[in-house]
């Protein structure tokens, strides 16, 4: 079973992609946490990889496309694999068709876990944090008993510069921006099925794994 998982940040993606290799026993290819590997390894991958991360860019297409195509020939992928954070470009899903062709594999599906952009906002903005104990809240899931206060020590509870709005929806808008061509590229190609990821977290693994199990 060949997958590749889309989904903006906060709709669920990496918790999704948990559950799906472990039900499913296929290795999980998460570019991101290659390259962070690599960055910590401190291999020449890592050194290159590291200096667009820092900026928020993304790596150069043929850089990720070598690492991937790697990736996909070791034998662990001949049961299946599970991509995360690749393609993040046209470029890059042409590559990736190229690459299968030689190996003599091909996509089964292209999920997109869909939320709603408010629902994103709303969600990725609600973690305030203790100074104090350091214990992280959620308006949403995990409110406090008294909003802006910690539960334990009675800290006056902070929000993290990254989880500010005028962050979030920057970092949403770009992700936004970036995806549309991918879900445009797969439509045309009958391989996107689009999931409802504004219900509980086993609702929405209940239809993906049905929807892989075909
Ligand atoms: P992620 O954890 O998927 O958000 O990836 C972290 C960072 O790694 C990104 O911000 C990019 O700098 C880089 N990266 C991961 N996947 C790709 C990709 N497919 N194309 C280009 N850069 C990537």
């Amino acid at each position: 079973m060949n997958v590749i998982l889309m989904g903006l940040p906060g709709a669920g993606k990496g918790t999704q992609a948990e559950r799906i290799v472990k039900e499913f026993g296929i290795p999980h290819i998460s570019t991101g946490d290659m390259f962070r590997a690599a960055v910590k390894d401190e291999t020449p991958l890592g050194l290159e990889a590291k200096s667009y991360m820092d900026k928020g860019l993304l790596v150069p297409d043929e850089v990720v496309i070598g690492i991937v195509r790697e990736r996909l020939g070791k034998d662990d992928c001949n049961k299946g694999f599970l991509l995360d954070g690749f393609p993040r470009t046209v470029p890059q899903a042409e590559a990736l068709t190229a690459t299968l062709e030689e190996l003599g594999k091909k996509l089964d599906h292209v999920i997109n876990i869909q939320v709603a952009r408010d629902v994103l906002i709303q969600r990725l903005t609600g973690r305030w944090i203790c100074p104090v104990c350091g214990t992280s809240y959620h308006t949403l899931f995990n409110p406090p008993k008294e909003p802006g206060v910690c539960d334990k020590d009675g800290g006056k509870l902070f929000q993290r510069d990254d989880d500010k709005l005028e962050v979030v929806t920057q970092r949403l808008d770009v992700n936004i921006a970036q995806t549309q061509p991918l879900i445009d590229y797969y439509a045309g190609q009958g391989l996107l099925r689009n999931i409802d990821g504004e219900r509980d977290i086993p609702v929405v693994f209940a239809e993906v794994s049905s929807l892989l199990r075909g």
